[in-house]
């Protein structure tokens, strides 16, 4: 999706006939989801559109310094609150997401809404639950597409430290720090656009990436040194985490993130599993790298989705049923890497 210009139009013309515009991202907030939907914030707010947001669950702490964050209602908290937003919205834009069950406890109300819906996002096969849905998974980012859009209805950069920082974020945390991901020459372009106006990149860095606790760290030791396990015959690898292991080390929500990016750095290791024990079910995360569709094989084996590269998905068992399980699906599939 190369030419943006009829979004634009389109967007221009919702954004100056709206009067309440909701931004919504989706359940477990990423940096990305709130970078993009930050982003649309302060460039809508700088225009003096009258703006609300909420996301369906908390934020993580490594996200909460941003500009306008403390703006962002959460749902599980003021349920009341965002019911209203979403009854007085004319315009519904949701980020980074492309199945409607990614809006948690909101997702009835807003099916229901007679706002106009838009979806900006770039995860592939977006599901149809908008008036209008931009979706370009050739993005690195939701929040990339955002300022490419944003560019287009400005006719111009838009230049504004808060609305720059909100797209670093997003950009930095969705390619793991430019690591992964479908990041481009174009990307780099943004991004040197974005410092060229001040952004204090290393200050970013350090918010995002040396924020974590001493009992994150120690999890991430035992994750590596007592629940990996390698299987060099299917270029695989995968990590499990049971609530015990979680409470041992005092998880707190995001404690886990990143850490199935990590046996893909082992040498013929190209997917990567995640099993980490809920409440009556099991959370995945899959990771590969190369040509491997991680988000085939969550679908069809596991109710998830998401990139070719990052994807999840759940399941209703144990733990240990569901490794077997997983261990099955890698058989039935033959992958070969
Ligand atoms: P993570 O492993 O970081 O939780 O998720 C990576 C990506 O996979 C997310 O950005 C999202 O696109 C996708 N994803 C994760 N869990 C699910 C799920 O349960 N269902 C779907 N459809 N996508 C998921
Ligand atoms: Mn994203």
């Amino acid at each position: 999706m190369e030419d943006l210009s009829e979004y634009t139009k389109e967007l221009s013309k919702l954004f100056n006939t709206s009067g309440n515009i909701l931004l919504i991202s989706h359940v477990n907030p990423d940096g990305d989801a709130i970078g993009s939907q930050l982003a649309l914030y302060q460039y809508l707010k700088s225009n003096g559109r009258n703006v609300g947001m909420f996301t369906p669950n908390n934020i993580q702490e490594f996200l909460k310094w941003m500009d306008g964050a403390s703006e962002i209602c959460i749902y599980i908290k003021e349920r009341r609150r965002c019911r209203d937003m979403i009854e007085k919205a004319d315009l519904i834009v949701m980020f980074d997401f492309n199945q409607s069950n990614r809006l948690g406890e909101a997702e009835p109300y807003v099916k229901r809404s007679h706002a106009r819906k838009i979806i900006i996002d770039h995860h592939l096969n977006p599901a149809d639950f908008a008036d209008l849905v931009i979706s370009d998974p050739s993005k690195c980012s939701t929040a990339e597409l955002v300022h490419e859009l944003v560019n287009g209805i400005n006719g111009k950069p838009f230049i504004n430290r808060s609305y720059a920082e909100a797209l670093y974020v997003g950009i930095v945390t969705d390619t793991g720090n430019f690591e992964h991901g479908s990041y481009s020459s174009r990307t780099f372009r943004i991004v040197a656009d974005l410092l060229d106006t001040g952004l204090e990149k290393e200050k970013i860095l350090n918010l995002i990436y040396k924020n974590f606790s001493t009992n994150r760290l120690r999890l991430q030791g035992f994750a590596l040194n007592k629940r990996m396990v390698v299987l060099p015959e299917y270029h695989t690898a995968y990590i499990y985490l049971s609530k015990q292991d979680l409470k041992e080390f005092n998880h707190v929500k995001g404690d886990t993130e990143g850490f199935v990016n990590m046996p893909l750095s082992i040498k013929g290791i190209y997917f990567s599993a995640m099993f980490i024990e809920k409440e009556g079910f099991i959370k995945l995360s899959f990771r590969s790298s190369g040509s491997f569709p991680t988000n085939t094989f969550a679908s069809e084996y596991f109710s998830g989705g998401g990139h070719m590269n990052a994807s999840g998905g759940e399941y209703r068992d144990t733990l240990e049923n569901t490794i077997e399980y997983f261990l099955r699906s890698l058989k039935e599939i033959k992958v070969d890497f």
